[in-house]
């Protein structure tokens, strides 16, 4: 079987790893956190850099330390991760979801403005699969408004728009070190951001919000979301690399494209928009309806061949843990609800190698060219 994902760790882990458990430095008051934070956060052209646990607590510290709470709304993609979703319920927000476009799969910028209501706090913007969402319209309606804008950057590690990072856009930005991103800490996350004082608070939130002046006394609630000197150790070898990873899957994703593009039955996420060149987080595509069947099967068959695949998001809108709150009555979005049947991605992690794409490509034109 190749698997959907394996990442590659053949760099300085190992050795960070042996310095963890050599100076006995592994809860999250060892010297790699800070380390990591620091470069991170000028990697991605951000003042302020805050480890944590892993890429959905991030949105969900993110979204309290905005101050974004009951009775305020918050525009999304409707297709993305449940985490960007369950993180404004959880603060008491209202999510408005906004269809994707049928290109790029990214949030449809242009649908976004007639959403705004007198409730509207912010706008959560979140990268697809590989290429930014347009952030300039995004940034205007935002000035305009006066709305808070939060990025989630989790799958765009290394990644720019019009030739500025992805994680530097708006009031606060995310990341996740899942092992399927661009790079890994096995779990974590990190919040960026230039504003100091969101910064503190989510360093704060981070650790249960314990008083500087007087530990163990809160006069908020907070979470433990500490990241371990272990997973920054990982991390900071990782990003020693983030180049050459970045370059690794822009090659995969053309390798791909070029076995694959021009066939009828699908839909390819575009190589490079005016804004981007695509870093194919993953190798995602969309079936046309002349393939009579929906990517649940198409995954069976590709399974059977011995090929890993994973389905594309299912968008919030259809989510019955959110249908049952109520929410999102009414809420028709025809183009994630179609992509998100007839979409999914093929085998996109770190470790690929050339022949393994070419099998994987030559699979899956034997069952749809
Ligand atoms: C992976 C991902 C997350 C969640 O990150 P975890 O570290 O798995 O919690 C959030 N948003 C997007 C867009 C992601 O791809």
């Amino acid at each position: 079987m190749i698997p959907v994902n394996e990442p590659l760790l053949n760099g300085n882990e190992k050795k960070y790893l042996n310095e963890c458990i050599d100076t006995g430095w592994i809860s999250s008051e060892g010297p790699f956190i800070k380390q990591f934070e620091e470069r991170f956060a000028a990697r991605v052209g951000r003042k302020f850099g805050i480890a944590v646990m892993n890429g959905s607590v991030a949105i969900d510290a993110s979204i309290v330390a905005l101050g974004i709470g009951k009775g305020d709304e918050v525009i999304m993609p409707t297709f993305t991760i449940i985490s960007c979703a369950a993180a404004i319920v959880r603060a008491g927000a209202v999510p408005v979801v906004v269809d994707a476009d049928p290109q790029t799969w990214n949030m449809d910028v242009t649908k976004i403005e007639a959403l705004i209501t007198p409730r509207t706090k912010a706008i959560m913007v979140v990268h697809i699969y590989g290429l930014p969402v347009d952030m300039d319209p995004v940034l205007a309606i935002a000035a305009k408004h006066g709305l808070k804008v939060i990025e989630d950057a989790a799958e765009m590690h290394g990644q720019t728009y019009n030739g500025k990072p992805c994680g530097s856009f708006g009031d606060i930005s995310t990341f996740s070190f899942y092992p399927n991103k661009h790079i890994t800490t096995g779990e974590g996350g990190m919040i960026v951001t230039d504003d100091e004082k969101l910064a503190e608070r989510c360093r704060s939130l981070r650790n249960l919000c314990f008083l500087p002046y007087k530990r163990f006394v809160h006069e908020e609630l907070g979470w433990n979301f500490r990241m371990t000197n272990i997973q920054a150790a990982l991390g900071l070898a990782q990003l020693e690399r983030l180049d050459e990873f970045v370059a690794r899957k822009r090659a995969m994703g053309a390798l791909y494209r070029q076995h694959l593009s021009g066939i009828p039955a699908l839909q390819l996420q575009p190589g490079s928009t005016s804004y981007a060149e695509n870093i194919f987080w993953v190798f995602g595509m969309v079936l046309n309806e002349s393939v009579g069947y929906d990517a649940e099967e198409a995954m069976k068959r590709l399974a059977a061949k011995q090929i890993g695949t994973r389905p594309f998001f299912f968008p919030m809108h259809e989510q019955p843990v959110f249908r049952k709150m109520g929410l999102f009555q009414g809420t028709s979005c025809p183009v994630a609800e179609r992509i998100a049947r007839r979409g999914f991605y093929v085998p996109s992690g770190m470790a690929l190698t050339t022949d393994q794409i070419t099998t994987v490509a030559s699979t899956v034109k034997e069952l749809f060219a």
